[in-house]
């Protein structure tokens, strides 16, 4: 007795000595041990050939979106989820488009057909004849003062072809500022050019949460614009016969779809892992953002298989209205505002199957030595470090606005940005062994978020928020986007 009691002392005494000297060393491990059973085989390519093929683009109030719904539920169910419900908010108008008709017709009588789309959740436009086009170039207000009047035209924006990160977002915070001219000088409508080459169009929307638009537009192919535009600048005058019959209703209701695996330590506090499950319907959603609502239903599977406890819970989260404006994002996270003291991480996937090669913070430096040793077993895969940039357009902005720690993944373009919200958003684009390592960073940043002993930051006040939103010159872009207002009247993010 003596003699085992002695050997179990002994045993036990360097297992003290051990669990102290190799903490870091054994955090290294479990993470490696979690990134292992991501890259095994797993069903995320079924899961996402189910979602763009079989059932395709999903807008909020169709019965495709109803399905993809169930598909999650179903997806994380099957992924061993301790838990998953659904969260119901509205959404304030649905919006579908109408067949869409546009025909430009030339002096000599030529008649040129156009490929043209709405652009979503502007209104309808009844059917217009002969309606003069104007070249306004790229809408700035110089360029509307020198074509002078534009009432009863249809303005043709230009656009240069989208190239990186930067382009898109400067597409979005150029469209509100012609919108509100093209609608001072009345226009009837406003045709802006693609941004893609080879006849791409794709679904784009100026609305910001939901409300319908102040003009009719549409989204015109480059060549068709182009050859407007020339004929335009050779004094051929150009008319255009222009029908969009959107069809339009009340308030919608949508849902999200939340998965939890429980905290082993301490249940009530939780790390978010997030993707939006809806997508537009010119193509499938493939890339945006149907490979990353497969990818955090495959980070719970593998944390779940890992056999690996985290201290916190994890709830994994596919948004619904992040096209029309966020809309699902921003309602959990002021539904959930009185628990957000005690969300410890919201990390979101939201560009295609690109190399992950930054995580953003944003815009806080107070996380970014902790977030880079949680980064360093995903150097593997490129990911290089946590860097203190802020950004809006994905389904991190509320919990960000709210003082919550967010960490977006930066991702190289890839082939993201000619298919984004494209007829081309396929099945086809998506790049499974870049997947497979997205997921594995997803399912190891999200696990050490949960199971580090102290959180990795602290809930930030309003002052603190607003001071990280002037530091990173972020409250200049929220001003251009129209959305600044909003933030400082109260009506979004952190109330005290
Ligand atoms: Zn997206």
């Amino acid at each position: 007795m003596a003699r085992r009691l002695g050997w179990l002392g002994f045993i036990f005494f360097f297992l003290v000595i051990f669990s102290f000297a190799a903490d870091r060393d054994s955090d290294r491990e479990l993470t490696d041990r979690l990134i292992a059973e991501a890259l095994k085989p797993s069903p995320l390519e079924t899961n996402l050939r189910r979602l763009a093929d079989e059932i395709g683009g999903r807008v909020p109030g169709t019965p495709a979106f109803q399905r993809a719904v169930d598909w999650g539920v179903a997806a994380f169910k099957d992924a061993g989820a301790d838990s998953v419900h659904t969260e119901e908010f509205a959404i304030q108008h649905s919006w579908e488009e109408g067949a869409t008709e546009m025909t430009a017709s030339l002096y000599s009588g030529a008649a040129i057909p156009i490929h043209a789309v709405s652009v979503a959740w502007a209104p309808a436009l009844p059917p217009a004849t002969h309606v003069p086009i104007v070249d306004v170039g790229e809408g700035s207000a110089a360029e509307f003062a020198r074509v002078g009047d534009v009432a009863g035209r249809i303005v043709l924006v230009h656009s240069k072809v989208l190239a990186n990160w930067d382009d898109l977002f400067a597409e979005y915070a150029r469209a509100p500022k012609v919108i509100a001219l093209a609608a001072k000088g009345k226009a009837k409508a406003i045709a802006f050019m693609s941004t893609r080459e080879h006849g791409i169009l794709y679904r784009h929307t100026n609305s910001a949460a939901g409300e319908i638009d102040a003009l009719p537009q549409v989204v015109v192919a480059r060549e068709d614009g182009e050859r407007i535009a020339r004929l335009l600048a050779s004094a051929n005058p150009v008319w255009a016969n222009l029908s969009i019959p959107n069809k339009i209703g009340g308030a919608i209701k949508s849902w999200n779809v939340v998965a939890e695996i429980r905290g082993s330590e301490k249940p009530d506090e939780f790390v978010v892992l997030g993707a939006h499950l809806d997508s537009w319907e010119l193509g499938t959603g493939a890339l945006d953002n149907g490979c990353n609502s497969a990818l955090v239903i495959d980070a719970l599977r593998a944390i779940k298989a890992s056999g690996l406890k985290p201290r916190r819970s994890i709830r994994f989260i596919l948004f619904s209205g992040e096209e029309e404006g966020e809309i699902g994002s921003r309602s959990y996270a002021t539904a959930h505002r009185n628990e957000l003291d005690k969300a410890a991480g919201v990390v979101v996937f939201d560009a295609g199957t690109g190399k992950t090669t930054t995580f953003s913070t944003g815009g806080r430096k107070d996380v970014l030595a902790a977030a880079q040793a949680m980064l360093a077993p995903l150097e593997q895969f490129g990911v290089t470090k946590a860097v203190a940039t802020a950004e809006s357009g994905t389904d991190h902005f509320d919990f960000m606005l709210e003082g919550v720690p967010t960490f977006v993944a930066d991702q190289e373009e890839a082939n993201y940005l000619e298919n984004y919200h494209a007829t081309t958003d396929t099945f086809d684009k998506v790049d499974f062994v870049q997947l497979k390592k997205n997921v594995a960073e997803a399912a190891a940043l999200s696990f050490e978020l949960a199971n580090t002993p102290d959180p990795i930051g602290l809930r930030l006040s309003r002052a603190q928020i607003e001071q990280t939103l002037h530091e990173t010159h972020f409250d200049q872009e929220l001003k251009d986007m129209g959305m600044w207002d909003e933030w400082a009247h109260g009506k979004r993010g952190r109330q005290q």
